[in-house]
């Protein structure tokens, strides 16, 4: 039986004999398995019911890029960060509209949470060489392999081997809650549509947004309803629903992370550091729209405001080699996506656009010059010219239940609920509003950091109820 909706189940007591677990986390994305990963730690028992039968989510499809600052990794490479550092360049790029108690905890976090994961054999490197939009220093933590699969295997194995139970293959459709508005449990669906439960005294919510809710997407952030939806379609908003259903309070609803570089029609991230290193967007005039600079998130609004909803990201040999250190390219590159042209008529030919209107844009792109939106370029240019047709997607849904520094979820009135967190993208993130509050790695940044506060604010109410 397929069971449309998320649903609240009011109910004094689980059915007899549904079996018990201390903590149910809800989602086995990164959030999911760093709140597990913890709470093992802790040396506490818990379950991951996770809707795929192997965990991946969005998590797996990114670059797997977390910004942390001051971790062991980050202070042994002289890189000089401070907290106060990263909590100001989330703040500028939210234009300080991000809930300051959230960007303040996770920060903080986030360093604990790697440290104690590379403590556990996760070998994180840094992101050397360029700097995204919005950050001050090198603080981006990776796989060697630079993907978020990579992070994601190692997180499953970790989890795995830390004692951590997951289970694929059931989605979870009912929250049980009782009279005293406590979490007694949840109902999950298994794929033959048997429904099956679990009782818990906490319950964790990993089960990020909503972007794979087009409907809820078109409600809540229409601007970016048409667009390609790039993150995991299993995310379809049931920590919104529950909390709709509950009356808990909501922050952010219109904030996402879009790209501007999604690869089309080969479907692949293109990452935004050739842009930052002086690589442009033009449309199918040949003419620039925006200063690509500000961000790859809004970037996908200027980018679908184009005709056709479809622009070209330029660049020559040094950013061509840059661009094939990270695996989403090379992949992308092996699809087909890349184009060359030897000189600007070849270049102009490949758009389909005026080469003396191509010509005129490239004249803009020069050092020392200041174009019309602001930007500022070191280098000009140089032929051969290499071209990627991209569109605009959204990657994520930024909006979620509004959450207290220990990440648990508030009711109406600002009071926690006793047993129940939001974490990840399931939770209000820390980008503001909109599209253009997002500094790269809020995602990540939200689920590990996140995670790991959710799994001790679980762990503290354990031991106080004991
Ligand atoms: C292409 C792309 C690139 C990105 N790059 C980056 C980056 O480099 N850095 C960064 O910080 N962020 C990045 N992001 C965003 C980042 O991926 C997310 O913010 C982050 O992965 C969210 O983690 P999560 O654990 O909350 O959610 P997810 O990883 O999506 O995990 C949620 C899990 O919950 C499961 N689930 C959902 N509903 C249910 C249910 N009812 N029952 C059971 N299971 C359920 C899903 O199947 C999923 O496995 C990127 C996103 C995309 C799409």
């Amino acid at each position: 039986m397929n069971r449309p909706d998320p649903r609240i189940i009011r109910a004094d007591a689980m059915p007899a004999d549904t079996p018990e677990v201390p903590v149910c986390i809800v989602g086995g994305g990164a959030c999911g398995l760093t709140t597990a990963i913890r709470l093992r730690d802790l040396g506490l028992d818990c379950v991951v019911l996770e809707r795929d039968a192997t965990p991946s989510g969005s998590s797996a499809l990114s670059s797997g890029f977390i910004p942390a600052a001051l971790t062991r990794l980050q202070k042994s490479l002289g890189i000089d960060d401070s907290f106060e550092l990263l909590v100001k360049d989330v703040q500028e790029k939210a234009q300080h509209g991000a809930p300051e108690h959230l960007v303040q905890a996770y920060v903080h976090a986030a360093t604990e949470a790697i440290d104690a994961l590379e403590a556990h054999g996760l070998p994180f490197e840094i992101v050397r060489g360029f700097l995204y939009p919005g950050h001050s220093v090198e603080r981006m933590h990776s796989m060697p392999e630079r993907t978020g699969e990579a992070l994601m295997a190692r997180l499953i194995k970790l989890a795995n081997d830390r004692g951590a139970d997951i289970l694929g293959e059931a989605l979870v459709r009912e929250l049980w809650v009782n009279p005293q508005d406590r979490i007694i449990g949840v109902g999950y669906e298994r794929p033959d549509g048997s429904l099956e439960h679990l009782a818990c005294e906490q319950l964790v919510l990993a089960c990020n947004g909503f972007g794979g809710n087009n409907a809820m997407v078109r409600e809540l952030i229409p601007e970016i309803g048409d667009a390609t939806f790039a993150g995991h379609t299993g995310n379809d908003g049931s920590a919104i629903s529950w909390g709709r259903q509950l009356g808990l309070q909501m922050g952010d609803l219109d904030a996402y992370q879009g790209h501007g570089a999604w690869v089309t029609p080969q479907g692949a991230l293109m990452t935004w550091a050739f842009i930052m290193e002086g690589g442009v967007q033009v449309n199918k005039q040949g003419q620039r729209f925006s200063d690509e600079t500000g961000g790859y998130s809004e970037a996908a609004v200027h980018v679908l405001a184009q005709p056709e909803r479809i622009v070209f990201n330029l660049f020559d040999q040094p950013l061509l080699d840059l661009l094939r250190t990270f695996p989403d390219f090379v992949e992308a590159e092996k699809a087909g996506a890349l184009r060359q042209a030897a000189d600007l008529p070849a270049l102009a030919a490949l758009i389909g656009c005026n080469p003396a209107a191509l010509q005129a844009t490239l004249d803009e792109v020069a050092p020392g010059r200041t174009d019309r939106f602001g930007r500022s370029f070191k280098r000009s240019l140089q032929a051969p010219y290499y071209a990627v047709k991209v569109t605009g997607a959204l990657f994520h849904t930024q909006g979620g239940l509004e959450v207290d520094a220990q990440c648990r979820a508030l009711r109406a009135d600002g009071r926690p609920m006793t047993n129940l967190y939001a974490a990840g993208g399931a939770a209000r993130g820390v980008s503001g509003a909109g599209p253009a509050g997002y500094l790269a790695g809020n995602g990540l940044l939200s689920a590990v950091a996140g995670g790991w506060i959710a799994a001790n604010s679980a762990a503290s109410a354990l031991s106080h109820s004991k």
